[in-house]
């Protein structure tokens, strides 16, 4: 067994989508967002293992897309960031995203000129301001649309900028606006998929379901949605302790003499450090006077009420000593029994675990 790997439990997968389907109409459909490695869980894996209970694939870049289909996956696939590489998209069968009238003119030039057919969702704006077309421009996509052959549209959706938990005017003046892109499209096309949800507001707003949600770190574990569900995380780090030593008291610990030790100690060495994602810390970017106070309240709060470390031994902290270095981080081992045969859970979100961490997949209940 390797060192370091971030084991994924699917039962807890399989356990989150039950608890979220709960939550769904029977014909509403799931779109499992798979985007960035499957939020450092494993795209392709993640992907294999729910094919049979969602109904769509979303990822971010295309070439995650064209990863899934390598790997022989066959459900649909939506590419939810824009591409114009559009021979890639129809030579794996995305379902493609058009957020403006310039790239559905190029869509359409693309498919007519090969005679070749892509499908497309139209995103729409709302109130989030990154990607989509505005309720003016609709005329214009909808007498283009009449003229394309090959490009097929199946679908419009948008994406909420906020949750109902935070901001809940703001999320049903964004479902305002996009019903009424869907009066639009319902005067003049029958049975589109419409779908705006992401995680937190599929679980907080049911109104907003539409035919389909797109669902993300519900999948991963708890959210921040305002009804809890139970949720579970799937993912823990598991690592061996590859080194340890006895220390005196008065000795320094780590670079930069980052911690003078009081006592004497048995030290082990964790193999991850901050290459690997190890005590990346949140720095609070801009300087908005208020958003800088917040966050070192946050800091201080945390200094004095929470566990500063990340790293767990059957359940237990264990006190990081000195600062992580890149690949390895000293903890304090005093008194555990047998430090050749110590496994430690390091509590981190699997985002930021590198991707040369192998990931190993398990299916065992455990609480
Ligand atoms: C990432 C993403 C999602 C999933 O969001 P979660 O909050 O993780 O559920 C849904 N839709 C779009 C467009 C996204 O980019």
């Amino acid at each position: 067994m390797s060192d370091i790997y971030l084991e994924v439990n699917l039962h807890n997968l399989y356990y989150n989508l039950s608890k979220i389907k709960e939550q769904l109409s029977n014909d509403t459909m799931i779109m499992a967002v798979v985007k960035g490695n499957a939020y450092g869980h494993g795209s392709v894996e993640i992907a294999k293992a729910l094919s049979g209970d969602v109904n769509y694939f979303g990822v971010g870049l295309l070439d995650e897309g064209v990863e899934l289909r390598k790997n022989g996956l066959e459900l649909p696939i939506f590419l939810m960031g824009p591409t114009e590489e559009f021979d890639i998209v129809y030579e794996n069968n995305i379902t493609m995203s058009i957020c403006s009238l310039n790239q559905l003119r190029k869509l359409i030039d693309w498919t007519e000129n090969n005679k070749k057919t892509i499908k497309f969702h139209l995103k729409v704006e709302t109130g989030m301001n990154r990607f989509g077309i505005d309720y003016d421009q609709l005329e214009e996509v909808k007498s283009l649309c009449e003229k394309a052959t090959c490009a097929i549209l199946e679908g419009v959706y948008s994406h909420f900028a906020t949750t109902y938990k935070n901001n809940r005017s703001y999320v049903l003046g964004q479902k305002e606006k996009f019903d009424k892109y869907i009066t639009f499209f319902n005067q003049h096309y029958n049975g589109l998929i419409y779908h705006i949800c992401n995680s937190e507001n599929t679980i907080d707003y049911k109104e907003a379901h539409y035919n389909m949600v797109r669902l993300g770190n519900a999948l991963y574990g708890p959210c921040n949605s305002k009804k809890r569900i139970g949720l579970k995380k799937i993912a823990d780090i598991r690592a061996k302790i590859i080194y340890s030593k006895s220390i005196k008291a008065g000795e320094h610990i780590g670079y930069g003499n980052s911690y003078k030790s009081k006592q004497d100690k048995t030290i082990g060495i964790v193999p991850m450090g901050f290459y690997c994602g190890m005590g990346l810390i949140k720095k609070p970017i801009g300087s908005k006077f208020g958003s800088v106070i917040i966050y070192y309240l946050k800091e201080i709060y945390r200094y004095l009420f929470r566990n500063k470390t990340v790293i767990f031994y059957k359940g237990k902290p264990l006190e990081i000593l000195g600062r992580p270095n890149m690949q390895y981080t000293i903890v304090d081992i005093t008194g555990l029994d047998d430090p050749d045969e110590i496994m430690v859970e390091i509590k981190i979100s699997p985002i930021f675990v590198k991707e040369n961490i192998k990931r190993t997949y398990i299916s065992e209940v455990k609480s």
